[in-house]
């Protein structure tokens, strides 16, 4: 019988979950449920000043968040008793020594230790370059190394997934299985995130807090696309998958080597993919707590519509949206289209604040208010810039935006035509 797939996603609660810890956790998952297997949660909390109950939250809320559920969880700070049993094994067999208060563990002086890595093939490493390394601290505290070992082995734990940043720690652990009488997990040292400019994104050098990308508004099945892109990618090209279905594409063996480009681009292409998809109520529904306007629903929604398109992640609608609901402020230049004049824009202008105002509430369509505005302009001789242009920048103060008839549409008739009234009082 094969031995049930187990592997373990091992913070530190000595920070927030960040995008590199999410990443890591994200292919636990994948493996573990390719392979019917666990996922296993292990808190490393035995740097007691620095772990904190407030990261471990964090840490476990993001993880709900994208769905990656565990199976099992333990605290590293709730079983020294294992840790010291172990210790007093390696004391007695001479593997470990006393020195200065602290316990070392006494390394090999010669031979070879090799990494076999599904992701790197084998690293071999001198064992002479692994000095003797303390396993437990003269205030008592057990060292990663020692601890993190005893669990993989008491957790059984078969393959080690993690940050290329820990394949330097990796022969330390293989001589402390070694010294166990402990299997030797497989690993898979997965590749770190990079900056543009391929230096390791960090705390100072990137956005890494992942809390911050759900404020920002940025949905959890984006952020899962994202993130096991990072180093991954599916082997027909396709982009966009559910968690479920990850689960039976994502192969260990097709994770590259080389560190893995954090591109905000992108993720802003897969969030803004995942934000169109949403019907305007579900829409609507995760945007209310970005939206800092007074106005209805009705309202609010009508905006969205609009807009829904042009927002990679929800953040950005108040910025989007403020049109719907300020006074505008613009130089009165914007009103007038490059191949048309002053003279003319107010003509267009005037013209459609007067056809406008005839128009009844039941007929202020879309459909309506284009045929319409194309009626007059072709009547009245006028070009597209003489009218449409100014009414955009009127309604909107902008160059860029929904187009006039839309933004007539949801700015409804009373304000619209307020909105033109005020462009051509600028322009007298
Ligand atoms: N606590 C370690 C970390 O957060 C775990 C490393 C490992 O996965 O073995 O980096």
């Amino acid at each position: 019988m094969r031995r049930q797939v187990r592997v373990r996603f091992a913070p530190s609660p000595t920070g927030a979950l960040h995008i590199g810890g999410a990443h890591t956790a994200l292919f636990n998952y994948l493996f573990a449920k390719r392979h019917s297997g666990k996922l296993i949660l292990r808190i490393e909390d035995t740097d007691k000043e620095r772990s904190q109950k407030i990261f471990e939250k964090d840490i476990k809320t993001n993880l709900q968040w994208l769905g990656l559920k565990w199976d099992e969880e333990y605290y590293q700070s709730k079983r020294t008793t294992l840790y010291k049993k172990y210790l007093q094994q390696l004391l007695k067999k001479d593997l470990a020594y006393k020195k200065d208060g602290a316990i070392y563990f006494r390394t090999p002086t010669t031979g070879k230790i090799v990494v076999k890595d599904i992701i790197r093939g084998s690293v071999e490493f001198d064992a002479k370059e692994v000095e003797d390394f303390v396993i437990q601290k003269s205030d008592g505290g057990f060292v990663f190394h020692f601890v993190n070992v005893i669990d993989d082995w008491d957790m059984k734990i078969t393959h080690i997934i993690r940050g290329e940043d820990h394949l330097s720690n990796t022969p330390k652990h293989i001589l402390l299985f070694q010294a166990l009488n402990a299997p030797i997990p497989e690993y898979a040292h997965i590749p770190l995130i990079l900056n543009a400019d391929r230096s390791k994104m960090s705390k100072r050098t990137g956005d890494v807090n992942f809390a911050d990308y759900i404020s920002k508004g940025y949905l959890p099945e984006a952020l899962i696309n994202f993130l096991v892109q990072l180093g991954w990618s599916d082997p027909k090209g396709r982009e966009f998958f559910s968690l479920k279905e990850l689960v039976n594409v994502f192969e260990l063996s097709r994770v590259q080597k080389a560190g893995a480009v954090f591109d905000l681009k992108y993720l802003n292409h897969v969030s803004h993919h995942y934000l169109s998809e949403l019907s305007i109520g579900a829409y609507y529904k995760l945007a209310k707590p970005y939206i800092p306007f007074k106005g209805t629903e009705a309202y609010h929604k009508k905006v969205l519509a609009l807009l829904k398109d042009r927002a990679e992640y929800l953040a950005r609608l108040p910025e989007l949206m403020s049109y719907f609901y300020k006074d505008l402020d613009y130089d009165k230049n914007l009103l007038v289209f490059k191949k048309s004049s002053p003279a003319q824009t107010i003509t267009g202008l005037s013209i459609a604040i007067k056809v406008l105002t005839v128009i009844s509430e039941p007929s202020w369509t879309e459909k309506k208010l284009q045929q319409i505005l194309d009626i007059t302009a072709t009547a009245e001789g006028l070009m597209p810039g003489d009218i449409f242009w100014p009414v955009r920048v009127a309604l909107s103060g902008l160059s860029g935006s929904p187009s006039p008839v839309e933004l007539l549409s949801a700015l409804g008739k009373k304000e619209s035509i307020k909105r033109l009234e005020v462009a051509l009082k600028k322009l007298d």
